[in-house]
């Protein structure tokens, strides 16, 4: 049996646009990407649905939720007229002009009842987002009692071991810790091999034959999970760490149909059934893959070709489409 029944604490994925284009990013968000934005009208129907399925709260994620100030107030207004609690606000401080763009920026999320901002930091936001933004936004959110959480603060004493005024580049790092030094980041933050850690990180870890990957006769427990979701602007529900993968809002609460929903409820249930299903079709896989989800991409790429617009779960569309331009 496959399907969502019960949600817990997700996220709300407000917008894939972003000023930054970090070499991890799970979603492949860009400045390049659609400069779509959820609707306080689609905020309605995600909180509603979310509350029926047991959601206590959420947290606004991106793309970046600050690229459009209004429209993030919006959707934190009708958090508040619905009684869903956000958690927190995730932002990288890409946005962040100086001082005074910071504190009004912290001061209308407050009064909107934010108390927490999830500030990204790592080495690969740091290619393109200088600390002094990081700086400028954290002591904006103390002085108004907003906490500024950093994520993943254990990469403070990297980032600050150069100046803090621009960006720095991969070359710049390597140069300094030693050549390996990018290529350990991904242990350091746990990524998995799939959205743009593929073109990033490719070569930097072991491949198995295909025939050989592990845990392909193993469902996908995540997805059954129902933490750490996240659900989008178009209301897709989005497994944890499976991009590309979305269930429509109207699809949850209920089993799904291996009819409509063929792809996930293989993943749910023998992901290696999945790869037969492609082989059918013509898939032919590479010869070696770093882990079944890097496998598990690579199939749905070729379903999302072989088959346009016929897979309702392979969403957005633009995800696919961020993976061709930049592969
Ligand atoms: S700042 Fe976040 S959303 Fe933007 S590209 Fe980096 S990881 Fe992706
Ligand atoms: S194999 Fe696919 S569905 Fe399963 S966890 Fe990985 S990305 Fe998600």
């Amino acid at each position: 049996m496959a399907g969502i029944f019960k949600l817990t604490s997700g996220g709300l994925i407000v917008n894939y646009r972003c000023q930054a284009r970090c070499g991890h990013c799970l979603y492949h968000c860009s400045p390049d990407r659609e400069p779509d934005y959820l609707s306080p009208e689609g905020a309605r129907e995600i909180f509603t649905r979310a509350k029926e399925l047991g959601a206590p709260s959420m947290h606004v994620s991106g793309g970046e939720p600050f690229m459009d100030m209004d429209a993030l107030c919006q959707v934190l207004a009708v958090a508040q007229a619905q009684g869903m609690p956000i958690d927190y606000v995730e932002t990288s401080a890409s946005w962040v002009e100086d001082e005074a763009c910071a504190r009004l920026a912290v001061e209308r999320v407050r009064a909107l009842g934010v108390r927490t901002l999830s500030v990204s930091i790592s080495p690969y936001q740091n290619e393109f987002i200088p600390m002094d933004k990081v700086f400028f936004l954290t002591q904006a959110c103390r002085d108004q009692a907003v906490t500024p959480a950093l994520w993943i603060d254990e990469f403070f004493p990297d980032l600050t071991a150069f100046p803090t005024d621009r960006p720095h580049a991969r070359a710049e790092y390597e140069g300094y810790f030693g050549k390996n030094y990018w290529a350990q980041l991904r242990p350091r933050y746990a990524l998995n091999m799939v959205g743009r850690a593929l073109c990033t990180h490719k070569g930097d870890m072991p491949t198995f034959p295909t025939t050989r990957i592990p845990h392909m006769c193993r469902s996908c427990q995540e997805l059954g999970g129902r933490s750490h979701y996240h659900i989008d602007l178009y209301g897709g529900y989005i497994p944890p760490g499976c991009p590309g993968l979305a269930l429509p809002l109207e699809a949850l609460g209920k089993e799904l149909d291996p009819e409509e929903f063929p792809i996930y409820t293989r993943l749910a249930q023998d992901p290696k059934s999945l790869l037969d299903f492609c082989k059918a079709q013509g898939f032919t896989p590479k010869s070696s893959y770093y882990n079944r989800c890097h496998l598990c991409q690579d199939m749905r790429l070729f379903l999302y070709h072989r088959h346009p617009g016929k897979y309702r779960e392979l969403a957005p569309a633009s995800f696919y489409e961020a993976i061709d331009t930049e592969t």
